[in-house]
């Protein structure tokens, strides 16, 4: 899981101070040498760490915060600013030419995610803005790069324009683009070649292709898993080719947390994406605020809830509201919402998202199976429409009935009753504003 260890640490260190009432100028030190320990093992930038911490103690010891009635929550508080800070402040968009078409050129290593990365972002402007991208194959040198991106065009009804692997890349852009002009495509994604590690030819291909197509946009796609050597490759990247934007793939893995920390600082310039799935639709633009909300352990639950607004309309969610409100949320509205879970991604990914569960150790091993909500569905449909509205009515002899209609053993029905009585029970206590669950946040 993404971060684990560094929202680990970063807890542990928190707890500390969490225990003492009072806080002193010391406990802050030792707090931050855990913290300081927690960026470095996470494979942060070494001065970026400094800096970090410098800031932290500075902060963190000053009077106000020492004498508040909640040290170390104001801490978490400055340690969250901070975060935010080295990841860029806000999220910053694609840059778009006034004219069409707005050149985007895909840059990076091999094997970093740049020929899929070019598919996610084609389909996210199809999707989102209705464009009508042209994707270039470019990448002449990496066996099956141009059948890759053929096929993933395939796969979205996104033109790609290829001339094999026989051609000078330099050519390939050029006629790409013509054909571009000719189609009147709003967007052209330039998928370059990339090498296993940065060399001087590479380099010099890449800058004669940005001489001759004027991208509005060089995307660097890093692999967050490398750490701090994604640090060094965005570096490089950008000292040779002045980037202005990079992709931060493989975030879905169990990454440190390095590169998303680094990069912004190291190289002036913004993380605009964040990979997180092999499928083309697992491309998020990145919010420093809410990946600073994921470090600490807080979950992404603005990410959560664009993810389920995609998939649920707003009266449905009204309407679930006020059965909530009203204590009135029965097993019909059970499976409406396991069905409305199910349409917005993999369990296990949107269960990291919720505040508190994202380093819950109970989750840690869980793989949520899809098949889990068809279960639950299935005992709910052999409930009569009667027990559908009212739990109480579920004696020893109806849940005997109903595993027997499902197909699910007694002790399954009577797991996923008491599930869905605790669930709404807790929707009840929070809808009411009593947030007492979420106190634990951060395990003190
Ligand atoms: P390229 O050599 O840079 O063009 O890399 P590819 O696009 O071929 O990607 C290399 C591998 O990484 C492929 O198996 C992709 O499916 C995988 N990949 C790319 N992005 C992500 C991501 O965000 N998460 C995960 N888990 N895998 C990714």
């Amino acid at each position: 899981m993404a971060f684990e260890g560094l929202t680990q640490r970063l807890q542990n260190a928190f707890n500390g101070l969490k225990r003492k009432g009072k806080v002193s100028e010391s406990d802050v030190r030792d707090a931050m040498r855990e913290i300081r320990l927690a960026l470095l093992e996470a494979d942060v930038n070494f001065d970026v760490v400094k800096e970090f911490v410098k800031t932290v103690r500075e902060r963190a010891v000053g009077t106000e915060v020492l004498n508040s009635l909640t040290p170390a929550q104001q801490i978490v508080k400055i340690v969250h600013d901070e975060l935010v800070k080295v990841m860029g402040d806000a999220a910053v968009p694609l840059n778009k030419s006034p004219h069409i078409p707005t050149v985007i050129m895909m840059v990076g290593l091999q094997g970093a995610g740049k020929t899929t990365t070019a598919g996610k972002l084609a389909k996210r402007l199809v999707d989102q803005e209705k464009a009508r991208p042209l994707m270039i194959a470019a990448d002449i040198y990496r066996p099956a790069a141009v059948d890759q991106l053929v096929t993933i065009g395939q796969q979205l009804d996104v033109p790609v324009f290829e001339m094999g692997t026989d051609h000078d890349p330099v050519e390939i852009v050029k006629q790409g683009l013509a054909q571009a002009a000719e189609n009147k495509n709003d967007y052209v994604i330039i998928d370059t070649a990339g090498r296993l590690e940065i060399d001087e030819q590479l380099m010099q291909e890449l800058s004669n292709i940005k001489a001759l197509a004027q991208p509005n946009e060089i995307l660097l796609v890093v692999d967050s898993m490398t750490g701090q050597v994604a640090t060094q490759v965005a570096e490089g990247f950008n000292q040779q080719l002045d980037i202005t934007g990079v992709v931060l793939t493989k975030l879905d893995g169990d990454t440190r947390g390095g590169a998303a920390l680094s990069i912004r600082t190291v190289t002036g310039k913004p993380i605009k994406f964040v990979g997180q799935g092999e499928k083309l639709d697992a491309l998020d633009v990145f919010y420093p605020d809410r990946m600073a909300d994921r470090i600490l352990g807080m979950g992404d639950m603005m990410t959560l809830i664009e993810k389920a607004q995609t998939d649920y309309d707003q009266e449905q969610a009204e309407n679930m509201a006020r059965k909530i409100q009203e204590n009135d949320f029965d097993f019909n509205d059970f499976v409406d919402q396991m069905s409305q879970i199910q349409n917005m991604g993999p369990l296990d990914e949107i269960m990291k998202m919720i505040p508190g569960m994202a380093n819950n150790p109970a989750l840690k091993n869980v793989k949520m199976d899809p098949k889990d909500i068809d279960h639950i569905k299935a005992i709910v449909y052999s409930m009569t429409p009667k027990e559908r509205r009212d739990p109480d009515l579920l004696n020893p002899s109806r849940r005997r009935r109903i595993a027997a209609g499902s197909g699910r053993s007694v002790q399954e029905v009577n797991r996923m009753i008491k599930q869905f009585k605790q669930s709404r029970d807790m929707m009840t206590k929070m809808s009411k504003g009593n947030m007492n669950g979420m106190e634990n946040m951060f395990g003190s």
